[in-house]
């Protein structure tokens, strides 16, 4: 006999204090109830809403087009990236944190010539700096950035990136994977030819896909660049245009879930509303951790009010392992560090949450500090 599952059998879960997945509102769990034919008008009429609410959020019109592809995050970076940057092309990527490492190693492996800049990981992109490379290497086509670099939590400056790369007649490409949704971001604005981001990060959906809002016009001179078949984003966007229809089978339920998502993003009003939240959790965070002691990693000017990345206490009493599996039993779920340096751990401002979370979540630490015995946390 099986049990008859409870009615939110969700009450229990730990909350998500990560960069994604997030935890999601009870709304847009129950809106992926249902079971959906990826190629019946119903699933159709889903996908065009989407992609419609989607290009809203980006601040684009009709000379642009969001294309979605299955997957998480990082598909759709490579997606772009191998059919945006032509084969003859050459990208500049802008590295200050694990995500900019990731786009060279992407780079690397389909074969797109690059090359890159490298600040430390608390230090934004210095737009004079690419515009002597630009003006020095003729050959880049296009620039790769990223809005919020999720390693540190650092915002980096992409309108003056932006100015410096149409300065010099050249494409930028963004990840506004964690940003976007939160965060302005000028989608429309030149010389951006792409910005890719995905489901289950501030919009607040559940991982599965990943999308690009693209110019009309990068799009279109985009055939035959892309490395393989699944990652085709023209010919990902060329079906969608003649059918409604994804080329393979879609992430049904993840589509229902963003939908559901997007209207309590609008309900919530929009970017505006959802960024106000976060910086509202992300100050609770700051100001809560600091009175314990605890070290931010970076200045208060460089923090997105996306993800904390905190010094480890160097106290011998501290140890992470514990203050991650004790947090957890105290229903909060935190992120190790991932700067290449410097030993740390990050605590995300984002997903279904608000102050009152975030409060308990700096009363939980508080608790297991004191039972380790951490006298400092700096
Ligand atoms: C989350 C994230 C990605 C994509 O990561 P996935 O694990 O593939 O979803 C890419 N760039 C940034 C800046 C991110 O925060």
């Amino acid at each position: 006999m099986t049990a008859k599952p409870p009615a939110t059998p969700w009450t229990e879960d730990p909350i998500l204090l990560t960069p994604g997945p997030l935890t999601t509102s009870p709304g847009t769990k129950g809106a992926m109830l249902h079971d959906w034919g990826s190629r019946d008008p119903a699933f159709i009429e889903m996908t065009a809403r989407v992609c419609r609410r989607l290009l809203d959020l980006a601040g684009a019109g009709d000379a642009h087009a969001v294309v979605p592809i299955q997957g998480s995050g990082t598909f759709a970076v490579e997606a772009a990236i191998g059919t945006l940057v032509p084969r003859g092309g050459k990208a500049l990527v802008l590295i200050n944190g694990e995500y900019g490492r990731r786009i060279r190693h992407i780079c690397e492996i389909i074969g797109r010539d690059h090359d890159a800049l490298e600040w430390p990981e608390d230090t934004p992109p210095a737009p004079a700096e690419i515009a002597a490379k630009l003006e020095a290497d003729g050959a880049i086509s296009h620039v790769i950035a990223v809005h919020c670099e999720t390693t540190s939590g650092i915002l980096n400056p992409i309108p003056a990136i932006a100015r410096a790369v149409a300065g010099a007649g050249r494409r930028l490409l963004v990840d506004a994977m964690s940003s976007f949704g939160a965060l302005d971001l000028d989608c429309a604005a030149e010389p951006i030819d792409g910005v890719m981001a995905s489901a289950n990060k501030c919009l607040e959906g559940v991982p599965g896909i990943g999308f690009v809002v693209a110019r009309r016009r990068a799009l279109d001179a985009a055939a035959g660049n892309a490395p393989g078949l699944s990652l085709d984003l023209h010919d990902q966007w060329r079906a969608m245009e003649q059918s409604g229809q994804w080329r393979f089978t879609p992430p049904t339920h993840v589509v229902a879930g963003l939908d559901h998502a997007l209207a309590e993003h609008e309900a919530e009003g929009g970017i505006s509303g959802r960024g106000d939240r976060y910086r509202a959790n992300c100050r609770a965070l700051v100001g809560g951790m600091r009175a314990l002691g605890f070290k931010t990693y970076l200045a208060d000017d460089l923090q997105a009010p996306i993800i904390v990345t905190f010094h480890l206490p160097t106290d011998p009493s501290f140890d992470f392992e514990i203050f991650y599996g004790r947090l957890k039993d105290l229903g909060f779920i935190i992120y190790p560090g991932k700067l290449a340096a410097i030993p740390s751990f990050r605590i995300g401002c984002i997903g279904h949450i608000t102050e009152t979370e975030i409060k308990a979540a700096v009363a939980a630490v508080a608790t297991v500090i004191n039972e380790m015995g951490v006298k400092d946390c700096g």
